[in-house]
Protein backbone atom coordinates (compact mmCIF):
# COMPACT_ATOMS: atom_id res chain seq x y z
CA UNK A 1 0.00 0.00 0.00
CA UNK A 2 1.44 3.32 -1.03
CA UNK A 3 -1.44 5.57 0.36
CA UNK A 4 1.18 8.09 1.73
CA UNK A 5 3.06 8.65 -1.28
CA UNK A 6 -0.43 9.33 -3.76
CA UNK A 7 0.27 11.61 -6.44
CA UNK A 8 -0.97 15.14 -5.85
CA UNK A 9 -2.24 15.93 -8.69
CA UNK A 10 -1.88 14.00 -12.28
CA UNK A 11 -0.65 15.41 -15.92
CA UNK A 12 -0.28 14.23 -19.14
CA UNK A 13 2.91 15.47 -20.49
CA UNK A 14 3.17 15.92 -24.25
CA UNK A 15 3.68 18.15 -27.20
CA UNK A 16 0.99 18.71 -28.28
CA UNK A 17 -1.19 16.82 -25.93
CA UNK A 18 -4.50 19.20 -26.28
CA UNK A 19 -5.65 16.15 -28.63
CA UNK A 20 -5.43 13.62 -25.06
CA UNK A 21 -8.54 12.19 -23.86
CA UNK A 22 -7.04 10.92 -20.91
CA UNK A 23 -8.17 13.73 -18.83
CA UNK A 24 -11.49 13.18 -19.67
CA UNK A 25 -11.85 9.89 -18.42
CA UNK A 26 -9.10 9.86 -16.19
CA UNK A 27 -11.06 12.76 -14.24
CA UNK A 28 -14.15 10.95 -14.34
CA UNK A 29 -12.86 8.13 -12.53
CA UNK A 30 -10.79 10.21 -9.82
CA UNK A 31 -14.26 11.83 -9.22
CA UNK A 32 -16.27 8.48 -9.22
CA UNK A 33 -13.62 6.97 -7.17
CA UNK A 34 -13.41 10.07 -4.22
CA UNK A 35 -10.17 11.02 -5.00
CA UNK A 36 -9.76 15.04 -5.03
CA UNK A 37 -6.79 14.95 -7.16
CA UNK A 38 -7.04 15.91 -11.06
CA UNK A 39 -5.84 15.01 -14.35
CA UNK A 40 -4.35 17.73 -16.82
CA UNK A 41 -2.96 17.75 -20.22
CA UNK A 42 0.36 19.68 -20.12
CA UNK A 43 1.79 20.71 -22.92
CA UNK A 44 5.66 20.69 -22.69
CA UNK A 45 8.12 21.73 -25.10
CA UNK A 46 11.26 19.57 -25.36
CA UNK A 47 13.92 22.05 -24.07
CA UNK A 48 11.16 22.88 -21.03
CA UNK A 49 11.30 18.71 -20.35
CA UNK A 50 13.90 18.38 -17.74
CA UNK A 51 12.97 21.79 -15.68
CA UNK A 52 9.07 20.64 -16.19
CA UNK A 53 10.32 17.27 -14.27
CA UNK A 54 12.43 18.80 -10.99
CA UNK A 55 8.92 20.57 -10.54
CA UNK A 56 6.59 17.75 -10.42
CA UNK A 57 9.24 15.78 -8.39
CA UNK A 58 8.94 18.87 -6.12
CA UNK A 59 4.79 18.68 -5.69
CA UNK A 60 5.36 14.59 -6.13
CA UNK A 61 2.96 14.49 -9.32
CA UNK A 62 2.46 11.33 -11.09
CA UNK A 63 0.77 10.78 -15.07
CA UNK A 64 1.50 9.91 -18.13
CA UNK A 65 3.73 10.87 -20.94
CA UNK A 66 2.83 10.87 -24.90
CA UNK A 67 5.14 12.04 -27.88
CA UNK A 68 7.68 13.21 -28.37
CA UNK A 69 8.33 12.56 -24.40
CA UNK A 70 8.52 8.90 -23.79
CA UNK A 71 12.38 8.18 -24.44
CA UNK A 72 13.43 11.01 -22.75
CA UNK A 73 11.10 10.38 -19.31
CA UNK A 74 12.34 6.81 -19.93
CA UNK A 75 15.80 7.80 -19.65
CA UNK A 76 15.10 10.39 -17.02
CA UNK A 77 13.28 7.50 -14.59
CA UNK A 78 15.56 6.33 -11.22
CA UNK A 79 13.70 3.11 -11.97
CA UNK A 80 11.11 1.33 -13.78
CA UNK A 81 9.00 -1.95 -13.66
CA UNK A 82 10.57 -4.80 -15.28
CA UNK A 83 8.32 -4.40 -18.30
CA UNK A 84 8.99 -1.02 -18.85
CA UNK A 85 12.32 -1.64 -19.25
CA UNK A 86 11.29 -4.62 -21.15
CA UNK A 87 9.54 -2.85 -23.87
CA UNK A 88 11.87 0.24 -23.55
CA UNK A 89 9.44 2.93 -23.15
CA UNK A 90 7.06 4.17 -20.01
CA UNK A 91 4.00 5.75 -20.27
CA UNK A 92 3.04 6.26 -17.14
CA UNK A 93 5.35 8.04 -13.81
CA UNK A 94 4.96 8.57 -10.45
CA UNK A 95 7.17 9.47 -7.30
CA UNK A 96 8.60 7.21 -4.44
CA UNK A 97 11.17 8.97 -1.92
CA UNK A 98 11.65 11.72 -4.46
CA UNK A 99 12.78 9.18 -7.25
CA UNK A 100 10.96 8.92 -10.52
CA UNK A 101 9.51 5.55 -11.41
CA UNK A 102 7.92 4.53 -14.29
CA UNK A 103 5.90 1.81 -15.80
CA UNK A 104 4.46 0.33 -19.79
CA UNK A 105 0.94 0.47 -19.17
CA UNK A 106 0.64 -0.14 -22.94
CA UNK A 107 0.83 -3.61 -22.81
CA UNK A 108 -1.86 -3.99 -20.29
CA UNK A 109 -4.26 -2.58 -22.69
CA UNK A 110 -3.01 -4.64 -25.76
CA UNK A 111 -3.73 -7.60 -23.52
CA UNK A 112 -7.08 -6.68 -22.80
CA UNK A 113 -7.84 -6.27 -26.46
CA UNK A 114 -6.52 -9.32 -27.75
CA UNK A 115 -8.35 -11.12 -24.97
CA UNK A 116 -11.23 -9.68 -25.86
CA UNK A 117 -11.54 -10.22 -29.96
CA UNK A 118 -9.30 -13.71 -29.25
CA UNK A 119 -11.30 -15.02 -26.18
CA UNK A 120 -9.45 -19.03 -27.39
CA UNK A 121 -6.14 -17.53 -27.08
CA UNK A 122 -3.60 -17.03 -29.78
CA UNK A 123 -0.79 -19.60 -28.70
CA UNK A 124 -1.47 -21.51 -31.86
CA UNK A 125 -1.83 -18.47 -34.12
CA UNK A 126 0.05 -16.36 -36.36
CA UNK A 127 -0.06 -12.87 -35.56
CA UNK A 128 1.45 -10.09 -37.93
CA UNK A 129 2.04 -6.41 -36.31
CA UNK A 130 2.26 -3.32 -38.95
CA UNK A 131 4.71 -0.99 -37.15
CA UNK A 132 8.20 -1.27 -35.23
CA UNK A 133 7.45 1.96 -32.80
CA UNK A 134 7.11 2.38 -29.20
CA UNK A 135 3.60 0.56 -29.77
CA UNK A 136 4.56 -1.97 -31.76
CA UNK A 137 6.87 -2.96 -28.89
CA UNK A 138 4.22 -3.36 -26.25
CA UNK A 139 2.43 -5.33 -28.99
CA UNK A 140 5.20 -7.83 -29.37
CA UNK A 141 6.03 -8.30 -25.63
CA UNK A 142 1.96 -8.76 -25.24
CA UNK A 143 1.83 -11.38 -27.59
CA UNK A 144 4.93 -13.11 -26.15
CA UNK A 145 3.25 -13.03 -22.62
CA UNK A 146 0.17 -14.66 -24.44
CA UNK A 147 2.16 -17.23 -25.12
CA UNK A 148 1.74 -16.43 -29.24
CA UNK A 149 4.59 -18.23 -30.74
CA UNK A 150 4.31 -17.10 -34.72
CA UNK A 151 4.75 -13.73 -34.71
CA UNK A 152 5.20 -11.33 -37.85
CA UNK A 153 5.66 -8.00 -38.56
CA UNK A 154 6.39 -5.44 -41.26
CA UNK A 155 7.22 -2.02 -41.34
CA UNK A 156 8.06 0.74 -43.41
CA UNK A 157 12.24 0.73 -41.80
CA UNK A 158 12.58 -2.79 -41.82
CA UNK A 159 15.69 -2.31 -40.13
CA UNK A 160 14.20 -0.88 -36.95
CA UNK A 161 11.76 -4.03 -36.94
CA UNK A 162 15.10 -6.33 -36.65
CA UNK A 163 16.23 -4.17 -34.15
CA UNK A 164 12.97 -4.03 -31.72
CA UNK A 165 12.59 -7.89 -31.99
CA UNK A 166 16.20 -8.04 -30.86
CA UNK A 167 15.72 -5.40 -27.81
CA UNK A 168 12.40 -7.24 -26.91
CA UNK A 169 13.89 -10.47 -26.76
CA UNK A 170 11.08 -11.88 -29.30
CA UNK A 171 11.29 -14.43 -31.97
CA UNK A 172 9.44 -11.96 -34.61
CA UNK A 173 10.06 -12.95 -38.50
CA UNK A 174 10.16 -9.39 -40.73
CA UNK A 175 8.65 -9.32 -44.06
CA UNK A 176 9.40 -6.92 -46.99
CA UNK A 177 5.60 -6.05 -47.57
CA UNK A 178 2.00 -6.22 -45.76
CA UNK A 179 0.38 -8.42 -48.42
CA UNK A 180 2.99 -11.41 -47.86
CA UNK A 181 3.09 -10.29 -44.07
CA UNK A 182 -0.63 -11.02 -43.58
CA UNK A 183 -1.23 -13.93 -45.43
CA UNK A 184 -2.57 -16.46 -43.84
CA UNK A 185 -2.58 -14.74 -40.73
CA UNK A 186 -5.38 -14.72 -37.67
CA UNK A 187 -4.81 -11.62 -36.02
CA UNK A 188 -3.52 -8.72 -38.06
CA UNK A 189 -2.61 -5.84 -36.11
CA UNK A 190 -1.91 -2.26 -36.37
CA UNK A 191 0.33 -0.31 -34.87
CA UNK A 192 1.46 2.37 -37.42
CA UNK A 193 -0.66 6.29 -37.21
CA UNK A 194 -2.63 5.13 -40.35
CA UNK A 195 -6.34 5.88 -40.05
CA UNK A 196 -5.80 8.43 -37.26
CA UNK A 197 -6.92 11.11 -40.12
CA UNK A 198 -7.95 10.64 -43.60
CA UNK A 199 -9.57 7.30 -44.48
CA UNK A 200 -6.26 6.00 -45.27
CA UNK A 201 -6.10 1.70 -44.54
CA UNK A 202 -2.82 -0.47 -43.45
CA UNK A 203 -4.51 -2.83 -45.96
CA UNK A 204 -7.51 -3.80 -47.35
CA UNK A 205 -9.21 -6.32 -45.38
CA UNK A 206 -10.36 -7.97 -48.48
CA UNK A 207 -6.56 -8.55 -48.36
CA UNK A 208 -6.70 -10.96 -45.23
CA UNK A 209 -7.64 -14.17 -44.24
CA UNK A 210 -11.57 -14.86 -44.14
CA UNK A 211 -11.75 -15.29 -40.56
CA UNK A 212 -8.94 -13.16 -39.27
CA UNK A 213 -9.07 -10.79 -36.40
CA UNK A 214 -8.23 -6.98 -36.75
CA UNK A 215 -6.72 -4.66 -34.22
CA UNK A 216 -6.67 -1.19 -35.01
CA UNK A 217 -4.17 0.48 -32.05
CA UNK A 218 -5.20 3.78 -33.53
CA UNK A 219 -8.48 5.62 -32.01
CA UNK A 220 -11.33 7.89 -33.60
CA UNK A 221 -14.36 8.67 -31.75
CA UNK A 222 -16.17 7.22 -34.56
CA UNK A 223 -14.19 4.21 -34.94
CA UNK A 224 -11.52 3.93 -37.64
CA UNK A 225 -11.86 3.75 -41.56
CA UNK A 226 -9.46 0.24 -40.97
CA UNK A 227 -12.43 -1.22 -38.46
CA UNK A 228 -15.37 0.53 -40.14
CA UNK A 229 -14.25 -1.71 -43.78
CA UNK A 230 -13.16 -4.83 -41.83
CA UNK A 231 -16.90 -4.94 -39.89
CA UNK A 232 -18.39 -4.21 -43.43
CA UNK A 233 -16.58 -7.59 -45.04
CA UNK A 234 -18.14 -9.26 -41.29
CA UNK A 235 -14.50 -9.29 -40.32
CA UNK A 236 -14.08 -9.17 -36.01
CA UNK A 237 -12.86 -5.82 -35.62
CA UNK A 238 -12.01 -3.29 -33.09
CA UNK A 239 -10.33 0.17 -32.72
CA UNK A 240 -8.02 1.43 -29.85
CA UNK A 241 -10.45 2.70 -27.33
CA UNK A 242 -9.96 -0.63 -25.12
CA UNK A 243 -6.53 -0.13 -25.19
CA UNK A 244 -6.53 3.26 -24.10
CA UNK A 245 -8.93 2.59 -21.36
CA UNK A 246 -7.06 -0.30 -20.12
CA UNK A 247 -3.73 1.12 -19.98
CA UNK A 248 -5.36 4.35 -18.50
CA UNK A 249 -7.10 1.48 -15.92
CA UNK A 250 -3.59 0.16 -15.26
CA UNK A 251 -1.63 3.47 -14.57
CA UNK A 252 -4.29 4.64 -12.10
CA UNK A 253 -4.12 1.39 -9.98
CA UNK A 254 0.24 1.96 -10.67
CA UNK A 255 -1.00 5.84 -8.89
CA UNK A 256 -3.56 4.79 -6.15
CA UNK A 257 -3.04 0.74 -5.33
CA UNK A 258 -6.82 0.50 -5.95
CA UNK A 259 -8.91 -0.63 -9.01
CA UNK A 260 -10.48 2.33 -10.96
CA UNK A 261 -14.36 2.02 -12.65
CA UNK A 262 -13.47 1.06 -16.34
CA UNK A 263 -17.20 1.48 -16.71
CA UNK A 264 -16.96 4.80 -15.85
CA UNK A 265 -14.25 5.71 -17.66
CA UNK A 266 -15.71 4.27 -20.84
CA UNK A 267 -19.46 6.04 -20.04
CA UNK A 268 -16.87 9.32 -20.28
CA UNK A 269 -15.14 9.07 -23.34
CA UNK A 270 -17.84 6.94 -25.27
CA UNK A 271 -17.89 3.29 -26.38
CA UNK A 272 -17.33 1.51 -29.06
CA UNK A 273 -18.89 -2.47 -29.27
CA UNK A 274 -16.79 -5.25 -30.59
CA UNK A 275 -18.67 -6.59 -33.41
P1 LIG B 1 5.91 5.49 -33.52
O1 LIG B 1 6.82 5.10 -32.41
O2 LIG B 1 6.10 6.78 -34.22
O3 LIG B 1 5.92 4.27 -34.60
C1 LIG B 1 5.09 4.31 -35.72
C2 LIG B 1 5.40 3.15 -36.64
O4 LIG B 1 4.54 3.27 -37.77
C3 LIG B 1 6.82 3.14 -37.20
O5 LIG B 1 7.18 1.82 -37.54
C4 LIG B 1 6.67 3.99 -38.46
O6 LIG B 1 7.64 3.73 -39.45
C5 LIG B 1 5.33 3.50 -38.96
N1 LIG B 1 4.66 4.47 -39.81
C6 LIG B 1 4.42 5.77 -39.55
N2 LIG B 1 3.72 6.33 -40.56
C7 LIG B 1 3.56 5.35 -41.50
C8 LIG B 1 2.95 5.30 -42.77
N3 LIG B 1 2.35 6.37 -43.30
N4 LIG B 1 2.98 4.13 -43.45
C9 LIG B 1 3.58 3.02 -42.93
N5 LIG B 1 4.17 3.02 -41.73
C10 LIG B 1 4.16 4.16 -41.02
O7 LIG B 1 4.39 5.54 -33.01
P2 LIG B 1 3.76 4.64 -31.83
O8 LIG B 1 3.91 5.34 -30.53
O9 LIG B 1 4.26 3.27 -31.98
O10 LIG B 1 2.19 4.73 -32.17
C11 LIG B 1 1.65 4.08 -33.32
C12 LIG B 1 0.14 4.24 -33.31
O11 LIG B 1 -0.43 3.55 -32.18
C13 LIG B 1 -0.36 5.69 -33.19
O12 LIG B 1 -1.41 5.89 -34.09
C14 LIG B 1 -0.90 5.81 -31.80
O13 LIG B 1 -1.97 6.69 -31.69
C15 LIG B 1 -1.38 4.38 -31.55
N6 LIG B 1 -1.36 4.08 -30.10
C16 LIG B 1 -2.56 3.80 -29.52
C17 LIG B 1 -2.62 3.50 -28.17
C18 LIG B 1 -3.93 3.19 -27.53
O14 LIG B 1 -4.03 3.24 -26.29
N7 LIG B 1 -4.95 2.87 -28.30
C19 LIG B 1 -1.43 3.50 -27.40
C20 LIG B 1 -0.21 3.78 -28.04
C21 LIG B 1 -0.20 4.08 -29.40
P3 LIG B 1 9.05 4.54 -39.53
O15 LIG B 1 9.94 3.89 -38.53
O16 LIG B 1 9.48 4.36 -40.93
O17 LIG B 1 8.72 5.98 -39.20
Amino acid sequence: MRAPAYPSRLVILGHPVAQSRSPIFQNAALEYAGLTQRYTALDVAPDALAETLRVLATEHAGGNVTMPHKQAVFLAAHRTSALAARVGSMNTFWHEDGELVGHNTDVAGVLATVRALCPTGVRDAQCTVLGAGGAAAAVFVALDELGCRNIRVCARTASRAELLAERVRVNIKVFDTVEAAVQGSAIVINATPIGMRGNEVPIAPARLSPNAVVFDLVYRPDTTPWVRQARLQGLRAEDGLRMLIEQGAEAFRSWFNTEPSTDIMRRAIGAHAVT
